[in-house]
């Protein structure tokens, strides 16, 4: 067990309240630290789509968070997806067993666990943004949008895909943000397919439209995957991305028309590349990077949001262990981390094709393989690859 008064650099400035961060600072603080988090948005960030976790050290850390009960609670008990055709009518299922984790739970409903498990403990600055970093012998200057500049002693980028502290340490997104091709949209609406446990999909090429249901069917969540190059626009104006995804999508069939006009209402509406993030290390001197900000391995993985909250309970457990020296504590985390996620990275590749045929031919084919499924062999292969990825890891006990 670490002796918290031989703790050294006990302030620690996060950056982001999404799911990486916050799990971060429930375990710093557990440890000894004295975390700050800073979220751009003016409060927690609702909407997302279900998140699953898989295998055992993503059960193994919401055990030893205490929150096992908390998300079990609120697990979307989702059955299998159906593809339908323009009418509507069912085409084939995709079996929940091989496409969910061991549990899922809407990402927005996480955030809010997450969050009551840390408000205590810790300080929220919502509304506000890095801006600069500036490191010296004794620990980091920041300096806010908002807020005046302020000492800590060590900084962690938490804050997603687009991360602004890995951009103000490390260098421009571009060196780092592989495009997968595709974009994603989500956002709530009505159930108004009076879905029960479950979602439908419609696919046409490149273009994949879905509704399923939400807390227990009160609501649903529509989402889009569309095959694009590389968009200019900017990530702050939601109206814009609306309007990027009724264009991509105008003229689509099924229920397409109705979930776009429910979308002008959405409040929140998610839509964002589909890209991993690919860095050669994650920390530099007294800053370092967590969950999508260093690794994001896509949503194409099913792996991101139980690696951001393994990944923070391996930075607080290094560092706690390390007395918090930060570079022997970085250190070892990025070596404890290292192939498990390069695991997590490499699953999601091809899933994009199969996800979102780009041609009629490869969507039918889809679909019938998605009926035909649980009799073909590879589906106990692809179980079994899903485990392997899952299980890549074994935590260390950190103690307390
Ligand atoms: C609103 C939302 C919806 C999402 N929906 C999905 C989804 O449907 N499917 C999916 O696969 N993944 C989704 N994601 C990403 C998913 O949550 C992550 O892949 C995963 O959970 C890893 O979490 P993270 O904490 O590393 O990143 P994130 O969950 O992305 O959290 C990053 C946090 O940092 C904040 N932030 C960003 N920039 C700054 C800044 N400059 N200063 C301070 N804070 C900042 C963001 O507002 C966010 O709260 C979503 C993310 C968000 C924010």
């Amino acid at each position: 067990m670490n002796n918290a008064s031989r703790l050294k650099n006990k302030h620690i400035l996060i950056s982001g309240a999404g799911v990486a961060g916050p799990a971060l600072a429930y375990w710093l603080h557990r440890r000894g630290f004295t975390p700050t988090i800073v979220e751009r948005a003016p409060a927690l960030r609702d909407g997302g789509y279900a998140v699953d976790f898989r295998g055992e050290a993503h059960l193994t850390v919401l055990d030893r968070m205490g929150i096992t009960a908390d998300v079990r609670r609120e697990q979307t008990n989702m059955g299998a997806m159906s593809y339908v055709n323009e009418a509507g009518r069912k085409i084939s299922s995709m079996p929940a067993d091989l496409f969910s984790g061991d549990v899922e739970i809407l990402r927005g409903d996480l955030g809010r666990i997450l969050h009551r498990v840390t408000e205590e403990h810790v300080e929220y600055v919502f509304d506000d943004s890095i801006v600069s970093v500036t490191e010296d012998d004794r620990g980091v200057q920041v300096t806010f949008e908002r807020s005046a500049p302020r000492r800590f002693d060590l900084v962690v980028g938490a804050d997603g895909l687009h991360s602004a502290v890995r951009g103000a340490v490390f260098g421009p997104e571009s060196r780092f943000v592989k495009e997968m091709g595709l974009y994603c949209a989500i956002f709530t609406t009505a159930n108004h397919l009076g879905l029960d446990h479950t979602g439908h999909l419609y696919n046409t090429p490149g273009k994949v439209v879905g509704v399923y249901s939400a807390r227990n069917n009160t609501e649903a969540k529509a989402m889009f995957h569309f095959g694009s190059p590389p968009l200019d626009y900017d990530r702050r104006d939601v109206g814009q991305q609306k309007k990027i995804l009724a264009e991509a999508f105008a003229g689509n069939g099924w229920e397409t028309p109705r979930l776009l006009k429910a979308m002008w209402d959405a409040q929140d509406f998610y839509f964002d590349s589909i890209s991993q993030v690919r860095m050669d290390g994650w920390s530099r001197g007294r800053t370092v990077l967590l969950g999508d900000a260093a690794y994001c391995a896509s949503p194409l993985s099913g792996m991101g949001t139980g690696l951001a909250m393994v990944g923070a309970y391996v930075l607080a457990g290094e560092l706690a262990a390390a007395d918090g020296d930060h570079l022997v504590g970085f250190a070892r985390y990025e070596e404890a981390m290292r192939d498990y996620v390069a695991g997590c990275q490499k699953s999601a590749d091809g899933v994009g094709k199969w996800m979102v045929p780009d041609s009629r031919f490869l969507a039918w084919f889809m679909t019938q393989n998605y009926k035909l499924l649980p009799y073909l062999p590879w589906k106990g292969m692809i179980a079994k690859s899903v485990r392997r990825t899952a299980d890549a890891i074994t935590l260390k006990d950190y103690g307390l």
